[in-house]
């Protein structure tokens, strides 16, 4: 199937929609999820458009698997998170929602189930502060 322009990451990377952002170089876009699953839920996607992972050059993926393993740095540092999920999902079939290949990292804690995914929204005062503890922990990496 043909990419979808108008989808909702793609509008982000645009820049047309707002988005948390948490870090960008030239290949790869790191925002927070705004129905997060757990605290600190994170997604890095390519900027380079592509619906599936199958679809993806190996630069962009490349690019984008090496800024997930540094946000999940990052989001481990700032959460305290004792581990981290970290999940991709290819067609509606598979659970994808937004047809833009992207990379959750989900912070899990012990005894606190998931949230459902992409149901409830986040405070987003909450989400600011969050973002500021990830971006701190960017620049003082471990
Ligand atoms: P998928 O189901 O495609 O793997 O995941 C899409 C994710 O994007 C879900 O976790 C959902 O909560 C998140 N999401 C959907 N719309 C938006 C949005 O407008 N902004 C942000 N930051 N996240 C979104």
């Amino acid at each position: 199937m043909a990419y979808d322009n108008n989808n909702v990451f793609a509008r982000i990377l645009r820049g047309e929609l707002p988005c948390v952002r948490l870090y960008e170089d030239a290949d790869t876009l790191a925002f927070l999820d705004i129905m997060p699953q757990s605290v600190g839920h994170t997604l890095v996607l390519p900027k380079a458009p592509a619906e599936f992972i199958t679809d993806m050059s190996d630069a962009s993926l490349a690019a984008t698997i090496l800024s997930t393993r540094k946000l999940a740095n990052a989001v481990q540092q700032a959460t305290g998170a004792e581990g981290l999920l970290i999940s991709q999902f290819n067609g509606a079939v598979a659970g994808q929602t937004v047809p833009h290949v992207h990379f959750h990292i989900i912070p899990r804690y012990p005894d606190v189930p998931l949230r459902a995914h992409g149901r409830d929204k986040a405070d987003p005062a909450e989400l600011a502060a969050l973002a500021e503890k990830i971006i701190a922990a960017l620049a003082n990496p471990v």
